[in-house]
């Protein structure tokens, strides 16, 4: 496994890498999420390039991108277990030279939701995804579907841009009581990581709910709200229920929704989903 830190390390690393490439994104304290993308991965491509980057751009809070867990020594050794052939992991400046100035700011689908609860987030996410993209000339790239909105955001940047890799959405991983893994469930304290499976319960008795037959969205939306509001340390950002290929809010349900939900636990901001059809 080569590590490389710089555009040119990477370049040339690439240079004599057996195609096609399959690359993972990621922001480093990997867990069975990100190993699952590294697993699919190695099915599909020859070459399997992981990225590690804490991008500051897609964070409002400084306080969340100080806080964001990192381990890179655990990550490597993930990657190699994993059998990832190179990790590229850049500094602030190899991502972002002196003078860097432009966005990629992709419209109506990064707007709700993740856009509207954390504003500048999207143009963070798809202005270092367009850049790793051109980086690495993937063939495919791997993403999870915890973060749905953002899969949406970059299958709709990699279309308009003509950009060549092809994004591969992948089933969101979770703990044995429903918990989606995510670097940020390390944050919590064991009272606040009891009270988080809660995300995944009101998800389940939304689905439930469609399931027996309930149309309405905006029941929906209250059923997963009570669901919510029975844990005491849970602090609702969002609930949502929305069409999956525009992430507009639903009135009636008719055919496919996304649910959704953004949840602070201690100040932990999670984000859980499930998609349903009625
Ligand atoms: P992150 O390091 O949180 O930016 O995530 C990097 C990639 O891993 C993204 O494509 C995420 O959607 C994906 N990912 C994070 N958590 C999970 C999970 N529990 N299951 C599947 N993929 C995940």
């Amino acid at each position: 496994m080569q590590i490389v830190r710089t555009r040119a390390d990477l370049r040339a690393a690439l240079a004599a890498a057996p195609r096609p490439i399959g690359l993972v994104p990621t922001m480093g304290w990997l867990h069975d999420g990100h190993t699952s993308l590294i697993a699919r991965a190695r099915t599909e491509a020859r070459t399997v390039v992981v990225s590690i980057f804490v991008n500051p751009r897609q964070f409002g809070e400084s306080a969340d991108f100080t806080r964001y867990p990192r381990n890179e020594v655990r990550d490597l050794a993930i990657c190699e277990a994993g059998g990832v052939d190179i990790v590229f992991a850049p500094s602030v400046d190899e991502v972002y030279p002196p003078g860097f100035d432009t966005t990629v700011s992709v419209g109506g689908i990064a707007s709700p939701l993740e856009g509207a609860a954390r504003p500048g987030h999207f143009d963070g996410v798809a202005t270092v995804v367009a850049i790793l993209f051109a980086l690495v000339g993937a063939e495919r790239a791997y993403f999870g579907a915890k973060d749905y909105q953002q899969v949406r955001v970059i299958e709709r940047m990699a279309l308009d841009l003509a950009l060549p890799t092809v994004v591969v959405p992948c089933p969101t991983v979770r703990e044995p009581d429903g918990l989606a893994l995510s670097s940020r469930n390390a944050r919590l304290s064991p009272a606040g990581r009891a009270a988080a499976p809660v995300l995944h319960r009101a998800l389940m008795a939304g689905a439930e709910a469609i399931g027996a037959g309930e149309h309405r969205a905006q029941a929906v939306r209250d059923l997963m709200r009570r669901s919510l509001a029975a844990e005491p340390l849970a602090e609702v950002d969002y609930v949502s229920v929305a069409d999956p290929d525009t992430l507009q809010e639903l009135d009636a349900l008719d055919g496919h929704a996304l649910l959704s939900l953004a949840v602070r636990i201690e100040g932990v901001r999670l984000i859980d989903n499930e998609r349903v059809s009625s």
